[in-house]
C-alpha cells in the first residue's frame, strides 16, 4: 500500500494544487490561521508545488475543515481538499498527532465520539423529539478494517508509544 499510495496522492496534490497563483487569500480568509499562524493554507500549497513535497511539520491537522478558504480562493483550488489529503498521507506515515489517534480508538472503541448523554435524551423527549439510534461500534470497526483505517490507527499508536520510551 505505502508507496505507490504516497506517489499517487502526491501526484494527485500537484495537479489539484497547480493553479495556485500564491495570491494568499486563502490564508488570510482562513480562521484558524488568525490565532494559530503556524496552519498556514497558502504555504502548504505552495510545499506541494514548489518542492514537490508533503510538508512535515504537521501544521494541517490544525484545519478544522470550515472551507472558508475554499469558498474564497480566486482559482477554484480546493485547499480543504488538499490539507485532508496531506493529514492522510502523514497519518499513514505514523506522524498523526496523540489526540486525533485517541479520538479514532474512541471512535472504534464506542461507535462515536460523543457519547448521547442522558441529559440529551431527556431534553430530545421533553421536546417531542425521537430518540437518536445508539451507534454499532462493530459496524465501525467493520469499516475501520475494510478501508484500512483499522491499521493506520494501530500504526500510530506503536508510533506514539515509541516517542514514548
Ligand atoms: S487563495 Fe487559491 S490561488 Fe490564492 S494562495 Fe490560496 S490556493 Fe493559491
Ligand atoms: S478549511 Fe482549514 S485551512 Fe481552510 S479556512 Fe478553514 S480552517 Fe483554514
Amino acid at each position: 500500500m505505502g508507496e505507490d499510495f504516497q506517489r499517487n496522492q502526491l501526484k494527485e496534490l500537484k495537479e489539484t494544487a497547480l493553479p495556485c497563483f500564491q495570491c494568499g487569500v486563502c490564508s488570510s480568509s482562513c480562521p484558524v490561521f488568525r490565532v494559530s499562524p503556524e496552519l498556514n493554507p497558502r504555504l502548504s500549497v505552495d510545499s506541494i508545488i514548489s518542492r514537490g513535497k508533503v510538508p512535515s511539520e504537521g501544521n494541517e491537522w490544525l484545519c478544522a475543515y470550515c472551507l472558508m478558504c475554499d469558498q474564497r480562493c480566486p482559482m477554484g483550488v480546493s485547499l480543504a481538499e488538499i490539507l485532508m489529503v496531506i493529514k492522510n498521507i502523514s497519518a499513514r506515515e505514523g506522524k498523526a498527532p496523540p489526540d486525533v489517534i485517541e479520538s479514532a480508538e474512541s471512535l472504534m472503541a464506542d461507535g462515536c465520539q460523543s457519547p448521547i448523554s442522558s441529559r440529551s435524551e431527556k431534553q430530545r423527549e421533553d421536546m417531542g423529539l425521537p430518540k437518536l439510534p445508539r451507534a454499532n461500534p462493530a459496524d465501525v470497526q467493520m469499516l475501520f478494517r475494510a478501508t484500512g483505517a483499522a491499521e493506520v490507527v494501530e500504526l500510530n499508536r506503536k508510533a506514539v508509544e515509541e516517542a514514548s520510551e
